[in-house]
């Protein structure tokens, strides 16, 4: 039973590690997009875990810690 188990373990994350990898290629094909709010570089590894990012982590942070508070940025 175990042995199952880590054979599906094993194809999904084969399946995830080819889809990251698909995406990474595509993302850096496309180039490097820049934070809206502070102009840096958002990073590969953030883009290829979400792709439609358009702040970097630290200024996506800020911005739903001020959203959390109810300060409109
Ligand atoms: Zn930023």
């Amino acid at each position: 039973m175990s042995d199952e188990v880590d054979l599906a373990n094993d194809a999904v994350q084969n399946r995830l590690d080819g889809a990251i990898a698909m995406q990474r290629a595509a993302l850096h094909r496309q180039g490097t997009p820049e934070c809206e709010d502070c102009g840096d570089d958002i990073p590969l590894d953030r883009r290829a875990v979400y792709p439609a990012a358009t702040r970097c982590v630290a200024c996506q942070g800020r911005r739903e810690t001020l959203n959390r508070q109810g300060v409109r940025a």
